[in-house]
């Protein structure tokens, strides 16, 4: 391709993990990119365990654009439709931009409406998956427990990073241990899993620490209503768990973008897409990569970074033959390196 050629535009929505990386690896010569976020900042979401159980006060964000490569445009607006059909993005102020490929990398967000109590309860302890504000409220909710029960429940739905439900279950059981309080704190673990863990193998694992560590849990519980005044939770299977704190991770579902056509989306608004390509269902210009998709693979940032090298890899296979020969040799490079 000649350097006089028009570049194509690839827009991606979403600078969080999968939106930052993807930018980064694409071939510079042939595309225009361009990053859109509704806000500054890449969030690094594990932190979110350390400030609620730890009060770590790091940084848990930092700026967009100074995670791009120089060439990759950041525009920061909130997109509040994606037109599939016409191929173009509206952002809120209304202005609208084309695209010959766009790629929806616009994560996840919680929603407390599905379960009755759950906004009252968030309020008044905090929770770990979506705010640093209620992550903060977490530790603060730590803080003031001498004594009673602690419970973590993980509300039925999708939700972020499989093992952080159970992470921040064994780092609130240190804290109270560290504090000499762990005989006066019970701690209590309800999932709507048959098991602790969802994945057999490392259920063998967990389950073992779980009863040396005095964790007790109910499993095929599946949350149905909180009353916050009574402090009990109640569960599908008619189930009463009380506490005097508790922590809930929340339904997760996707942003609130629109969409044409809108049956790309499922029912928690997650983007429908080909589990080999990222393809967004029946588009060959659009692609969905990490928490955004409704494929049936965990959201953490290790699948939004792998995806990110799968659809890099359609836009790699475009380029000039000259660059390509330049990269087979780093790609073997790294290969070696990591084995
Ligand atoms: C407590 C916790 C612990 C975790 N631990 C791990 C771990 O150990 N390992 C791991 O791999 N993963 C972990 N994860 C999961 C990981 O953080 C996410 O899976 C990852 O961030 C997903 O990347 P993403 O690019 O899909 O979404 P995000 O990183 O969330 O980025 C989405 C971006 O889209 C933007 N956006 C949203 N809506 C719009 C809009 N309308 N217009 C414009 N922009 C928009 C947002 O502002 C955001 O910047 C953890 C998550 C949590 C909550």
């Amino acid at each position: 391709m000649s350097m006089s050629t028009v570049k194509r535009r690839v827009v991606i929505i979403g600078g969080g993990t999968g939106g930052a990386m993807l930018a980064n690896r694409l071939p510079r010569d042939e595309f225009e990119v361009m990053v859109i976020d509704k806000q500054p900042y890449n969030y690094f979401w594990p932190w979110l365990l350390y400030i609620a159980f730890r009060g770590s006060r790091k940084p848990i964000k930092r700026e967009i654009r100074s995670l791009l490569k120089p060439w990759v445009n950041f525009i920061q607006s909130g997109v509040r439709f994606i037109n599939l059909q016409d191929r173009y993005v509206e952002l809120e102020n209304g202005r609208r931009l084309t695209y010959d490929y766009v790629v929806i990398a616009t994560g996840a967000t919680v929603d407390y409406s599905r379960v009755p109590g759950l906004d009252k309860v968030t309020e008044m302890f905090g929770n770990y998956h979506s705010t640093e504000e209620n992550a903060w409220k977490v530790w603060q909710t730590l803080n003031n427990m001498k004594e009673g029960t602690l419970a973590i429940i993980l509300a039925p739905g999708a939700y972020r990073c499989p093992p952080s439900p159970l992470e921040g279950t064994f780092l609130a059981e240190e804290f109270f241990r560290r504090r000499g309080l762990r005989d006066r704190v019970r701690i209590v673990f309800a999932t709507f899993y048959p098991r602790p863990y969802p994945a057999e193998p490392m259920n063998e694992l967990i389950e073992p620490l779980l009863k040396e560590r005095d964790i007790e849990y109910i499993t095929f519980y599946t949350l149905d209503h909180i009353d916050p005044e009574k402090r009990v939770a109640y569960s599908m299977e008619g189930e009463e768990l009380k506490f005097d704190a508790a922590i809930v991770i929340p339904p997760h579902v996707g942003v609130d973008i629109k969409y044409m056509p809108e049956d790309v989306l499922d029912s928690d608004r997650f983007v429908q897409a080909d589990k080999f390509t990222n393809r967004v269902k029946g588009f060959d210009d659009a692609f969905v990569i990490g928490d955004a998709s409704a494929l049936p693979v965990a959201k953490t940032g290790v699948t939004a970074h792998l995806q990110a090298g799968v659809v890099a890899g359609f836009f790699r296979v475009r380029m000039p033959v000259t660059q390509a020969v330049l990269t087979v040799p780093s790609m073997l490079v790294m290969v070696s390196a990591h084995s």
